[in-house]
């Protein structure tokens, strides 16, 4: 059966490591809003313009444009046959009722809400030596998870590369936002009963397995 869920949390809690790890395991699509915008900025769009003078401050990209972004990628059939794992949408309790409303509309029922949590500064030391893939999307640490030739992807040899965003200044802004703006969004879930909350300071697999677990898998 297709898994369909969402996963909040701050930058660098491991929402992409879990994303990756429910979409290997169980064939469930991810959308991952700020991946979608990192593509829409290479691919030089209108919309990827307008994303860029937001994501380099680390600011919040407008409800509007992101709304319909994400919306337009749910509806596509693949996603539909498959199930999906949104990552970093809805960011703000403004995006999560219009997604509320397009599942309602479309009698989509989402399985849960995962709330990932960490202590802050966990968050800032992955952030801060984060590198990631420029190809497969693989994420790896200068020092908890270095890969084995420097530089470069193990899986698929692609360069690999610091995000703009992850320097020191925009994750303190980032994480701010995220306060202010996301964490209201697990308290609307919780009011509806779908917020599932995880340690995820534990092992990728631990937290994994609790995701499963809830999910009766
Ligand atoms: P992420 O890769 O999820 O850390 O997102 C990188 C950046 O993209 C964020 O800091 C925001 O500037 C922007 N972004 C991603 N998702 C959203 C969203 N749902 N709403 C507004 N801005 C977003």
């Amino acid at each position: 059966m297709s898994v369909r869920l969402i996963l909040v949390g701050p930058p660098g809690v491991g929402k992409g490591t879990q994303s990756q790890l429910i979409e290997t395991r169980t064939g469930a699509h991810p959308l991952a809003s700020g991946v979608i915008f990192r593509a829409e900025i290479d691919a030089e769009t209108d919309l990827g313009q307008l994303a860029k003078s937001y994501i380099d401050r680390g600011e919040l990209v407008p409800n509007g444009v992101t709304i319909q972004m994400m919306l337009k990628r749910l509806r596509s059939d693949e996603v539909r046959r498959k199930g999906f794992i949104l990552d970093g949408f809805p960011r703000t309790v403004r995006q999560a009722e219009a997604l509320d409303e397009e599942l309602e509309k479309e009698e989509i029922h989402l399985d849960v809400v995962v709330s990932l949590e960490v202590d802050e500064e966990i968050v800032v030391h992955r952030l801060s030596g984060r590198i990631g893939c420029t190809r497969c999307g693989e994420i790896y640490h200068r020092f908890n998870k270095p890969p084995k030739r420097e530089g470069f992807c193990d899986k698929c040899n692609s360069p690999l590369l610091v995000r703009e965003d992850d320097n020191p200044d925009t994750i303190r802004e980032r994480l701010r936002v995220f306060w202010e703006n996301t964490k209201p969004v697990v308290d609307h879930y919780e009011s509806k009963r779908l917020a599932l909350h995880v340690d995820a300071s534990k092992d990728p697999e631990d937290v994994y397995r609790q995701i499963m677990e809830h999910l009766g898998r």
